[in-house]
């Protein structure tokens, strides 16, 4: 089917006028719907991506959850604005969340966001903070999310414990003769296997409370206005339950890297600390009241901890023969995990400091 014969089976307001391909998200695909009337919104379609996400109608009800909630408590503060300040699901004709075609995609709609940009990469402090502001936010508006816990979209998605372990079977077997060349790498990673238990140990210990997390927490997940002001995150696909340092933990590592995360030269690679201190003051200053002492105590941490998960997985990729992760070489996911590897060097050498920042905004 089309994506007009799409678009007629959602329950919209004016007449399509035109659909093209929108933004440069990498999971899903985008479309921009424009109607005809000047009074009529227009929308945004995407198929989603069900490869990754194999649970699509939960999935869509965790969004239709957190979205709803959202909208309660905007409305109840008197927020103005609020259709750029939420995410809005559109329902089929039949009043379900997603439309499934013949070939198998799921297709859904939202409210497109006018006036609204994002960027791929950020450059400065004031975006830094609008980062974590963002984020921030988002936590605070889902943190009182009633009924039960959300759909694990991808269940253990960041269990380091279970992580490390598949790290191991994968060295010992070494499936593809590719170890003896990364040995220093990966005894790297294995000597701070317990060390990156922690969070999950803390959590089944009861010393930090699960909450909903984002998990997707790139700065082009953030939509901004006219004036760079936050207005919303977007692409909840991986919205589930969670520990609040993960959000943080991966906008950092995403955003606070002085170089990109498959440098080939890792000279360039380390956290930058200004964009460091710009996302945790943002973050806080959303979060303070809501976050428990321990919680607070875990935000530098999970820089460290989402740097060395990924530096894990990649690494794992590349001794299984490159099966996950997409590559442009042979090399590419060894590049990526020295990378990591480099960066997370360099949040150790500086983790001193990262606790006394985020001690400064608490
Ligand atoms: P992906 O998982 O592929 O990154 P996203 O949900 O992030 O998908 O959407 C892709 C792009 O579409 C985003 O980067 C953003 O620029 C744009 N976008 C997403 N939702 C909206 C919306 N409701 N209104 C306007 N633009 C949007
Ligand atoms: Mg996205
Ligand atoms: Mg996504």
């Amino acid at each position: 089917m089309t994506p007009e014969q799409i678009s007629n089976q959602f329950s919209i307001d004016g007449t399509v006028a035109t659909i093209k391909p929108f933004g440069n998200g990498l999971i899903n695909t985008t479309y921009k719907v424009r109607t005809s009337e000047n009074d009529s919104p227009n929308y945004l379609l995407q198929i989603v991506n069900h490869h990754i996400f194999k649970n699509v109608p939960e999935l869509t009800r965790n969004i239709e959850r957190v979205t709803s909630h959202i909208r309660e408590k905007l409305e109840a503060q008197g927020a103005h604005d609020i259709d750029r300040r939420v995410l809005t699901p559109v329902k089929t004709n039949n009043g379900e969340g997603f439309y499934k075609d013949d070939g198998g995609n799921y297709w859904r709609m939202f409210l497109f966001i006018e006036g609204a940009h994002s960027y791929d990469q950020l450059t400065n402090i004031k975006q830094a903070e609008a980062g974590g502001r963002a984020f921030g936010q988002f936590q605070k508006l889902v943190s009182d999310l009633p009924g039960e816990p959300l759909y694990p979209v991808i269940p253990g998605f960041h269990d380091t414990e279970m992580r490390i372990k598949n790290f191991n079977e994968r060295v010992n077997e070494n499936p593809v003769g590719r170890l003896e060349e990364v040995q220093q790498d990966v005894n790297f990673l294995l000597e701070r296997s317990d060390e990156y238990k922690k969070i999950i140990q803390m959590g089944r210990e009861g010393k930090i409370p699960q909450r909903i997390v984002h998990q997707d927490t790139k700065f082009n997940n953030v939509l901004l206005d006219e004036n760079d002001e936050v207005l919303c995150v977007i692409d909840l696909d991986t919205v589930m339950p969670g520990y609040v340092c993960y959000d943080i933990g991966d906008a950092i590592r995403n955003g606070a890297n002085t170089g990109k995360e498959d440098d080939p030269n890792l000279d360039n690679v380390g956290i930058n600390m200004e964009l460091f201190e710009g996302f945790i003051k943002g973050f806080l200053q959303e979060t303070n009241g809501i976050l428990t002492r321990e919680e607070k105590e875990t935000l530098a941490f999970g820089a460290k901890l989402l740097t060395y998960e990924q530096a894990v997985r990649f690494m794992d990729d590349f001794l299984d023969g490159d099966k996950y992760y997409k590559t442009d070489s042979v090399k590419h996911n060894l590049i990526r995990a020295r990378a990591q590897i480099k960066l997370l060097k360099s949040m150790e050498e500086n983790f001193d400091r990262m606790e006394e920042i985020v001690s400064r905004y608490v």
